[in-house]
């Protein structure tokens, strides 16, 4: 019964995966990943306490007690140095995962490879990650029930992956990949934003703001890029 987003998410992973769940909620993702590869191990962290013991309920009802831990804690502090392989942090806001990703940043030496779900504002999540040493190597969106999912998997840049270092800025907001990639949810999700971009401009311009001028014309360019991909 678990989510498409999340096979979607489960996915990006490799085989023989070792890797940290962050916010796992009812460690639904690790559950299921080392169900379906008995090679996989998994931690699961959750900060609050609610979550962290619905984690160790499913964890016990799987029997999976020996491959997937289950933490409390913020964030990646949960983790040791060199432990995960690759880390998951999937379900939350963009602002969200880049505040977990930079508090934990130490713990990320040995990281090879992140996947994020951000459920809004994966420009800035894409923004940290080519900041911070990682091009991405793979994204996808999908939909379910009405709700787009975009999800980026990177890999630490070596250095003659340049060409991924650098995004522009219709490159951070729609994402390298599936600005290539274009699936059909792409369309729509961008079709839908842009009619929402138009209501909120319409709202700034009827408000006669002369402070709004500056945000109203990004807006404006914004809308119009989410014309030119669709
Ligand atoms: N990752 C799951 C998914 O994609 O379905 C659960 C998403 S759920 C909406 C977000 C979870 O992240 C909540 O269970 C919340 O307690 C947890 N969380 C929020 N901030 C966190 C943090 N700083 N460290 C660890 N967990 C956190």
């Amino acid at each position: 019964n678990i989510s498409k987003r999340l096979k979607r998410v489960a996915s990006f992973l490799p085989k023989r995966a070792y890797f940290a769940d962050i916010g796992s909620d009812h460690a639904y993702l690790p559950c299921f990943v080392c169900q379906k590869d008995k090679t996989a191990k998994a931690i699961a962290g959750e900060v609050n306490e609610g979550p962290f013991q619905s984690a160790k309920d499913t964890v016990r009802h799987f029997e999976l007690g020996d491959r997937v831990d289950v933490r409390l804690g913020n964030g990646l502090e949960v983790l040791e140095a060199k432990e995960a392989k690759q880390i998951v942090i999937a379900g939350m806001g963009g602002t969200l995962i880049t505040t977990i990703l930079n508090e934990g940043k130490a713990k990320l030496e040995y990281t090879e490879q992140i996947i994020a779900q951000p459920n809004v504002d994966a420009r800035s999540v894409r923004e940290w990650l080519i900041n911070n040493g990682y091009g991405i190597a793979d994204e996808d969106l999908i939909e379910e029930n009405d709700h787009f999912y975009e999800i980026i998997s990177a890999t630490r840049s070596s250095n003659d992956t340049s060409i991924h270092d650098k995004l522009d800025t219709k490159q951070l907001l729609f994402g390298p990949i599936l600005l290539q990639k274009k699936p059909e949810a792409f369309y729509r999700k961008w079709r839908f934003e842009a009619n929402k971009l138009e209501r909120i401009i319409k709202q700034m311009k009827l408000a006669k703001d002369s402070n709004n001028r500056k945000k109203i014309s990004l807006f404006e360019k914004e809308k119009d890029w989410m014309e030119e991909v669709t």
